[in-house]
């Protein structure tokens, strides 16, 4: 079966484009049954967007390079999302594990957080710093 080039209209700039029968033929290669919906154009541009949401950041745990969806405050100063989520996990049982008493507020869970800094504001006394 033969392409023939198409009119199709952008959805985002509303202009007429070309769906060529180059490109129909690749989009039928590729398995695509959808028509593009954005002219050339806009699809570098979304493209383009997309990339410079995209930050690729060195962990300074493993080395390896990876790709965030921030802008990192400290660039030399980040995880990979590996060793994000086992760090994060590490700090976690690691507070758990080396307190001796678990009830401090200070080790009490998030959400008991609340309850935790309630307690602990009507616990202090009310000291001057001239008091030390
Ligand atoms: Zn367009
Ligand atoms: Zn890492």
């Amino acid at each position: 079966m033969a392409f023939e080039d198409r009119t199709l209209v952008c959805k985002d700039c509303g202009k007429d484009f070309i769906f060529t029968a180059g490109e129909q033929e690749f989009y039928a290669q590729k398995g695509f049954t959808n028509d593009p919906t954005r002219c050339k154009d806009d699809r570098a541009k979304s493209k383009q967007q997309k990339m410079e949401r995209q930050t690729e950041i060195t962990c300074k745990n493993c080395g390896k390079t990876d790709m965030v969806n921030f802008k990192p405050r400290n660039p030399e100063d980040i995880l990979c999302n590996e060793c994000f989520m086992k760090q994060r996990d590490t700090v976690h049982s690691a507070h758990r594990s080396t307190e001796p008493g678990t009830d401090t507020p200070e080790t009490a869970s998030s959400e008991k957080s609340d309850e935790a800094d309630k307690s602990m504001e009507e616990e202090k006394p009310e000291a001057t710093p001239d008091n030390e």
